[in-house]
This record gives structure tokens, C-alpha cells and sequence, in this order.
């Protein structure tokens, strides 16, 4: 694959220039942003269009209008907080294509930005639909993917669109993403340590499956552990367990053993009586659940034995908390491993919404390398998949 960047675009001034971003961000019922990362993170290509001359369109999708406009998912708060970062003008379009967004795109001078509406307000975005990328693309000579956390999707503005607009090209953002991680996983400076959490073990089965042919340690946190502990002979309790799935997870700790791979799961953990914040809960060895006890943190023996195997970790990858954080009593474990990561000696690559979360509040948002803005995405890119979005950039078969 040969993938071109945006800076490596010749003449951008006066060119209408579509950039497809990810504004798919969370507000309140006010419709206030709560978290502006993924704006704040697609300011440098913009900026750069801007700077260049460019005539800047952009367009995104915003939570799940299903085909329809509905006020709720406009573009308009996203717009507003762009022009705020950029500190200029970002004119929100009242639509994704027709005459008055012809008119607003008739009119703009070199460096003016249009903010296109939710390309998700008509059906035909998720059904990557050609027509309708055709009446997106409204008239750009170029098009540049800097949305990496919907580029699992071929979806009309992230696919179908670069069958449209002749030039392709990708923004910073999507530049790092893919340089980290290939730093992570193509090239890794060893060893390589794969932190997995999280609820179950079968959204991760195909991550789980590649990863024990790639690193050198695998650490297991989070619900997914106790299918693990469970296939190992351990009584977990009313912890989560996939029991369909024992069979899997023991094939995958054999493949670990047969690889060289060091495997580690919780040695301890923290028990509750009931999926609640207040539940009565204590920490206990993950030999000695009690029946009717689920376990929804790790406790603090296994968060020291985790932060040990990272002492000489030159590459880290971490997806998914080690436990039910988003409650205090059960939020220790992650803020401990999430500190670990923060300190070691390694690059450190952070995936995923959760562990983005986590690391944000245990204060170590700094300290990592690196943190994906695709949950979906990145997942497909550790399970080894072509992003249809990163393949639609190949300029090799253009
Ligand atoms: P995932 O989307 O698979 O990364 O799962 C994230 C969710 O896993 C979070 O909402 C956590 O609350 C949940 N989780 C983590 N550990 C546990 C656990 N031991 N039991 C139940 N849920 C958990």
C-alpha cells in the first residue's frame, strides 16, 4: 500500500478540498462538548488546508441519526468549538449537498472552511451509497481521510467518495495513528507487552488470536480474565464467564505456552455481593472466590505483579480497563495499571474509549506515548485487518 499525506499535496491553494473528519463527539443534553479530543485532533491537517489556501469542506458524522435530520445531531456545536481552536470563521452548512451548500461553496475564498452537516442525516453514508457520495463530494478536487476512528466503516464519505474526487490523500491525525501503530506492531522494539481488559473475551477473541503470535507478554485484566481463570480449573463465583468459550481460552493459553509467551492473570481481585457502586465488597486470591461473590476488579497483589512485567517492556499496547471502573470501588486496579504504563520505559500505545478515560483520569494522559482516537478501528488494526477507509487511500491501485 502506498498512502500519500496531506503535506505531500502540491498546489492546495484555490483547491476545494473535502477532509473527512470524526466530530463524533459527547455532549450534554445542552448540547454542550464534553470532550473535544477528536476535534482538537484533526486541527493540524485543517489548519494546514487553511494555511495552504485551500478551500476547506469538511464533513462528519454525528451519533446515530439513522438516516434522518434530526436537529439534535447537528454539526453546528462541533462547528462552533472548530472555530474556537482555529480562531477564525467555520461556516456551518445548513445540509450535506443541494443549492444553498452550493451557494456557501460558490463563495468561499482560499482558506475560508464550511462545515458540511451529519453525513449520517441520510441513509445513504452507512450504505457507502455512490450517488450520494457523488452529492457529497459537491464539486472538491481533493479528498483527504483524517477520521481514522470510523475508517473501519466503508461508508459513503470514507469510501465510496475516493471513487469520486480524483486526488486522495491522509491528514496528520490518521498519519500518526497508522506511524504508531506500526512502530507498535510491524516494527516493535521488544518486549512487546499486550495489556488486554475489559468485559467479555469474545470481542477480543480475534485480537486475542494474533496477538499471542505476535508478542512476547500478554497480560489479562477485566471481566475477560475469569473465562480464563474459569478454563484453568478456578471457581470464579458469579464472576463474567463465557463458558461457550473455555475451550477457546484454553487453546489460546496454549498457544501462548508453545510461542513462549508469558501469560499473566489476576492473582487476586476484588469481590462484590451485587453489580452495584455501594456493594459490600473485599479483596480476596482468585483461589478463593466465594460462590455467589462476582469479582470486578483486579486486586492490588495482581496490579503490582502487572506493573513488574512492564519493568522492561520496550513496547506496550493496552486496551480495555482491568476492571468495572466506571464505579470508584471497582476503578483501582485500571488507575494502577493506567500509572504503570504512564512510568515505564517504553512506548506506549493506549486504544480504545475506556482506557482513553482511564488514563485521562488517573492524571497520565502525558506520560504515554500514544493515544488512538478509534476504539472499533484500532481493534481492526490489532486484529490485522485492512481499514476499508486506509485501503481507499492506496494510490498504488488508483
Ligand atoms: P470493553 O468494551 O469490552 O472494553 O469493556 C469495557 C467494560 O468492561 C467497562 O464498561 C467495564 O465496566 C467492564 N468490565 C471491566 N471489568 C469487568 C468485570 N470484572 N466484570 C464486569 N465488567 C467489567
Amino acid at each position: 500500500m502506498l498512502i500519500r499525506y496531506i503535506d505531500q499535496l502540491k498546489d492546495l491553494a484555490g483547491k476545494k478540498i473535502f477532509i473527512r473528519v470524526d466530530f463524533n463527539v459527547p455532549q450534554d443534553e445542552k448540547g454542550n462538548i464534553t470532550e473535544a479530543t477528536r476535534i482538537v485532533g484533526a486541527v493540524p491537517t485543517i489548519r494546514y488546508a487553511v494555511e495552504q489556501g485551500a478551500k476547506v469542506v469538511l464533513a462528519s458524522h454525528l451519533g446515530r441519526p439513522k438516516g434522518e435530520k434530526k436537529p439534535k445531531y447537528s454539526m453546528a456545536p462541533a462547528s462552533k468549538k472548530l472555530a474556537q481552536l482555529l480562531g477564525k470563521k467555520v461556516v456551518q452548512a445548513p445540509d450535506c449537498f443541494g443549492p444553498e451548500v452550493d451557494r456557501l461553496i460558490e463563495a468561499m475564498k482560499p482558506g475560508d472552511v464550511v462545515m458540511l452537516e451529519n453525513v449520517r442525516f441520510y441513509p445513504g453514508e452507512e450504505k457507502n451509497d455512490p450517488d450520494f457520495a457523488r452529492q457529497l463530494a459537491n464539486g472538491c478536487e481533493i479528498y483527504v481521510n483524517d477520521a481514522f476512528a470510523v475508517s473501519h466503516r466503508a461508508h459513503a464519505s470514507v469510501e465510496a467518495i475516493t471513487k469520486v474526487i480524483p486526488v486522495v490523500a491522509a491528514g496528520f491525525l490518521m498519519k500518526n495513528e497508522m506511524t504508531f501503530f506500526d512502530k507498535a506492531m510491524q516494527n516493535p522494539v521488544r518486549p512487546l507487552v499486550a495489556i488486554l481488559g475489559g468485559a467479555k473475551v469474545s470481542g477480543k477473541l480475534e485480537v486475542l488470536e494474533k496477538l499471542v503470535n505476535k508478542v512476547d507478554k500478554i497480560v489479562i485484566g477485566g471481566g475477560m480474565a475469569f473465562t480464563f481463570l474459569k478454563a484453568q480449573g478456578y471457581a470464579v463465583g458469579k464472576s463474567l464467564v463465557e463458558d461457550e468459550l473455555l475451550g477457546t481460552a484454553k487453546k489460546i493459553m496454549e498457544q501462548a505456552k508453545k510461542r513462549g509467551v508469558t501469560f499473566y492473570l489476576p492473582v487476586d481481585c476484588v469481590v462484590a455481593n451485587a453489580f452495584e457502586a455501594t456493594a459490600t465488597n473485599f479483596i480476596t486470591t482468585v483461589q478463593e472466590i466465594p460462590a455467589g461473590w462476582m469479582a470486578l476488579d483486579i486486586g492490588p497483589a495482581s496490579a503490582t505483579l502487572f506493573t513488574e512485567t512492564l519493568r522492561d517492556a520496550k513496547t506496550v499496547i493496552w486496551n480495555g480497563p482491568m476492571g468495572v471502573f466506571e464505579m470508584d470501588a471497582f476503578a483501582r486496579g485500571t488507575f494502577q495499571v493506567a500509572e504503570a504504563v504512564g512510568n515505564c520505559y517504553a512506548t506506549t500505545i493506549i486504544g480504545g474509549g475506556d482506557t482513553d478515560a482511564a488514563v485521562n483520569k488517573a492524571g497520565v494522559a502525558t506520560k504515554v506515548s500514544y493515544i488512538s482516537t478509534g476504539g472499533g478501528a484500532f481493534l481492526e488494526l490489532l486484529e490485522g485487518k485492512v481499514l476499508p477507509g486506509v485501503k481507499a487511500l492506496d494510490i498504488k491501485v488508483k
